[in-house]
Parts: C-alpha cells; sequence; structure tokens
C-alpha cells in the first residue's frame, strides 16, 4: 500500500514598519534590549493599544500579492497564553474574522507543472519578545521586549502540499513575494519569516485526513525539507508495521536531522479567544482597497514571464534572474537600450554571481553598476576587447568600482587589430609549429585551433580572434 502526505504551512512574516504593531515603538532590530518598550508593548494597566496604519496597509497588500479576498470588516482578538516573553498574558491576533482570505500562490510540482496552493487566511498580528538563556543551565533567562508588539502577518496554507520538494518552493514563492512588495526583507537570521509545519499521511487515494503533527521553530527552508523527508518516512513506517499515531507537536533536531517529540495533544493550549475590547473592529472602503491593490508592483511570477517574452530569455534564466527582486532590476537596468540583453543575462547569471559569491556581498553593495556593465559590453561588442580579456577587466572592475574604458587604457589591454603586427606573430607561430602546421594542411581541422591559441598567448589575449583566423587561414591555404 502506498501513502502520500498532507503537508500545510504556517508562515509568520515580519512586517517592516518603522513602529510596532499598536505603539509608536521603534522596530529597529539588535538595539540594547528593553530600550523599544512602553506602557502599551509593556502590557502595563490602562495602556490603550492604536493599531499602526502602515502595519494595516502592509498586510492587506500582501493579502492582495497573495490573491486573497481582502475583508471589508475585520477584528482583532485576544489570544490567551502565559509565557514570560509575553507581558500582557495574551497575544493580539485575528481569530474569526481575519483580514485576509481565500487566496492562493502557483508554484511548480515535483514534475515542473504549475500546482495551485490555496492560502486559507493570512491576518496581523504582534510578536512576542525574546527569552535568552544564560549558557550554564543553572544561570539565568533574561528577557528582551524589544520585538514584542512588532507586527506579523500570519500566512497559513490549505493542505494542499503534497512533497518536501511542494514546500520548499512554496516558502520560496512566499519569501520571493513578500520582498517584491517590499512588506518584508524576510531576512531568516533575524527571525523575519518563521515556520511551522503541519503534516499527516494517509493512504493514497484516500480522502480523509491522517493523525495531525506539528514540527515547530525551523530556521530554514532546507530545514524544513530535511524534517518533512524524516517525518514522512517515520509516519509511514509506525503504519505499516501497524502502529497507530497520535497527535503531537515535534521539533527538529537539526544536529541528529531527525524531528523528536515537544509535547502530545493533551497538553495542548486552549487559547480562548475573544474579541479585543480596546480595539475597534477594521472597517475598509472597496475604494480603500483598490487603492492600496493600486500599488501592487509587478509579482515575480509576472515578472519571469515577461523577461522570456520580452528578453527572449530561457526559462531557466529568467527564473534565476527573477529570484530576487533587487537582481532583476540590475538586469533590466543594465540592458536598457542595449541590442542583445541574452548575452548580458549570462554574464550576470555566471561571471558576475561568481564574483558576488566570493564577495559575500549584497548586490547594492556590487560596485560594478548596471551602467558600467553595459558600457564594458559596448566595448567588447565594438572589438576593442575581447571576452576573455572582458572576464579581466571585470575583475578589477568589481574590485576597484573603475570603468570599463579607464581600465582598458591604464593597462593597455586594447586588442590587437593591426594586421601587420598579427601578421608577424602569426608568422612566428608557424614557422615554430612545422608539424601542426602539416597536419591541418593534411586534414587535421581540429588543429587550427592550437594555432589560434598560440597567436592568442603571443599576443596576451590581445589579439582580434577573427582577424586571426582570417590571416591564419589565408597563409595555410585554407581558403
Ligand atoms: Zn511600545
Amino acid at each position: 500500500m502506498n501513502y502520500e502526505a498532507v503537508i500545510g504551512l504556517e508562515v509568520h512574516v515580519q512586517l517592516n514598519t518603522k513602529t510596532k504593531t499598536f505603539c509608536s515603538c521603534s522596530t529597529e532590530f539588535g538595539d540594547r534590549p528593553n530600550t523599544h518598550t512602553c506602557p502599551v508593548c509593556l502590557g502595563l494597566p490602562g495602556a490603550l493599544p492604536v493599531l499602526n496604519r502602515e502595519a494595516l496597509v502592509k498586510g492587506i497588500l500582501a493579502g492582495l500579492a497573495l490573491n486573497c479576498e481582502v475583508a471589508e470588516y475585520s477584528v482583532f482578538a485576544r489570544k490567551n497564553y502565559f509565557y514570560p516573553d509575553l507581558p500582557k498574558a495574551y497575544q493580539i491576533s485575528q481569530y474569526e474574522f481575519p483580514l485576509n482570505k481565500n487566496g492562493y500562490v502557483i508554484i511548480k510540482d515535483d514534475n515542473g507543472r504549475d500546482k495551485k496552493i490555496g492560502i486559507t487566511r493570512a491576518h496581523l498580528e504582534e510578536d512576542a519578545g525574546k527569552l535568552i538563556h544564560d549558557e550554564d543551565p543553572k544561570g539565568p533567562s533574561y528577557i528582551d521586549l524589544n520585538r514584542c508588539g512588532t507586527p506579523l502577518l500570519e500566512i497559513v496554507s490549505e493542505p494542499d502540499i503534497r512533497t518536501p520538494g511542494e514546500a520548499y518552493r512554496y516558502l520560496i514563492a512566499i519569501k520571493e513575494i513578500m520582498q517584491y512588495i517590499g512588506v518584508s526583507e524576510c531576512n531568516m537570521e533575524k527571525g523575519e519569516l518563521r515556520v511551522d509545519v503541519n503534516i499527516s499521511v494517509r493512504k493514497m487515494g484516500s480522502r480523509d485526513f491522517g493523525v495531525k503533527h506539528e514540527i515547530k521553530n525551523m530556521n530554514s527552508f532546507a530545514n524544513v525539507k530535511r524534517a518533512l523527508e524524516y517525518e514522512i518516512k517515520r509516519q509511514i513506517k509506525v503504519l505499516r508495521a501497524g502502529g497507530k499515531l497520535k497527535q503531537e507537536t515535534r521539533l527538529f533536531d537539526q544536529s541528529k536531522n531527525a524531528t523528536v517529540p515537544m509535547r502530545t495533544k493533551e497538553e495542548a493550549h486552549d487559547y480562548r479567544y475573544f474579541p479585543d475590547p480596546d480595539l475597534v473592529p477594521v472597517v475598509l472602503k472597496k475604494e480603500e482597497i483598490e487603492e492600496i491593490r493600486a500599488k501592487l508592483p509587478e509579482l515575480p511570477e509576472e515578472k519571469r514571464k515577461r523577461f522570456v517574452q520580452q528578453y527572449g530569455l530561457t526559462e531557466y534564466d529568467s527564473e534565476n534572474l527573477c529570484s530576487s527582486k533587487k537582481l532583476a532590476d540590475y538586469f533590466e537596468e543594465a540592458v536598457a537600450g542595449y541590442k542583445n540583453p541574452k548575452k548580458i543575462a549570462n554574464w550576470i547569471l555566471s561571471e558576475m554571481m561568481k564574483v558576488i559569491k566570493e564577495k559575500q556581498i549584497p548586490i547594492e553593495d556590487f560596485k560594478v553598476k548596471p551602467v558600467m556593465l553595459r558600457e564594458l559590453f559596448e566595448i567588447i561588442d565594438s572589438g576593442e576587447i575581447t571576452g576573455k580579456i572582458a572576464k579581466e577587466v571585470f575583475a578589477e572592475m568589481a574590485d576597484t568600482g573603475k570603468k570599463a574604458g579607464e581600465i582598458i587604457k591604464a593597462r593597455g589591454l586594447k586588442q590587437v587589430a593591426d594586421e601587420d603586427v598579427l601578421e608577424k606573430v602569426i608568422d612566428e607561430v608557424i614557422s615554430e609549429n612545422p608539424k601542426v602546421v602539416e597536419e591541418i594542411r593534411g586534414g587535421k581541422k581540429k588543429a587550427f585551433g592550437y594555432l589560434v591559441g598560440q597567436v592568442m598567448k603571443k599576443t596576451k589575449g590581445q589579439a582580434n580572434p577573427g582577424i586571426v583566423n582570417q590571416i591564419l587561414s589565408k597563409k595555410l591555404e585554407l581558403q
């Protein structure tokens, strides 16, 4: 009997507002602990929350980008639980009336076909603070409430995901969309995107759901994939052996590459949700929602399609360029008015990405600006330098931020196209390689490339290859 996995994901995305969800404290990351707090986010008696308009607008923008219906009426609710990093003993979230619902994203399934993954809801809530535990287990724990009250968007998917690969691509899609619309940087190291997984397995063809397991606190997409791979195998093994699964929450242990039990259902929370009496319901007019929709930029999926059509790129290249909005923007700026965008795309994806990876810098800090890359290509096209020299020039541009023209001039890299000069070098090469010459005349065409290589070597890569080919063919009477 074959089994299949049924997977749903809950993604928490931190919205990049300047101030917190219900107070005017700064959301700046990494400042001294407990310096961004006030009576509201400390949960002091009598303090009243006021909704941050920017958080609401970004929440709506994200909902629209996820193809959701934006509710004209939504309500903030209290989710009650006690934990030291939550001074109010409740989190303000949304329950019965979320801001966004019934959306979807398109991903590729494991066979490369488009697949729609439903979004049940995407609601606004506030984050908790952070506990910092001493390395000594007997030592104290510290509380930093700077993050407490920071806006989050919780995106809950339908259980439409079937494989770890689909889960991985869904997460990439969510991250790309959030970055494209500018509501979050989704930096996982800063905890700006966090993932909880719901997973069960069932017999292939069955419509019922199996026993649900939750895996919490995953800090990378790769770990989500690994945890799912492990958990699917584990659950199927239990069922095949005739065992029973019990509903539980598990944690992924990276060192063991396995999931381990955290708590069973009996210990699960009852959050006693109720509408927060301190906050009025959010009532939106259709026109207000449409106004925000008008601000939606081109989304990754649309951009990928346009790049293929407009610039004649392959789907693969287009996908790689659009994987980051900054990279896509760089490409478009570089090819503006240039006749062969495919050539620049190839260069960006090979040469440029290699250098950026080596330097470990974000693209905005890369010293070769898009216009400078285009200038380099115009110089290559003019025949002034060869592709080989261009790589050298590019490396120096990336190190120094100098323009291609400057470097070529300073280092005397201009291509040698002077036929008299080249003829001399070619004569040398011919007289130094009588055997090869004989082979070529005898019909071994492959050896021709060797002689061209020798000419390039003598000219330090600066000979114009087209002219070298011409002269060499003539001299060997191949024409
Ligand atoms: Zn505050």
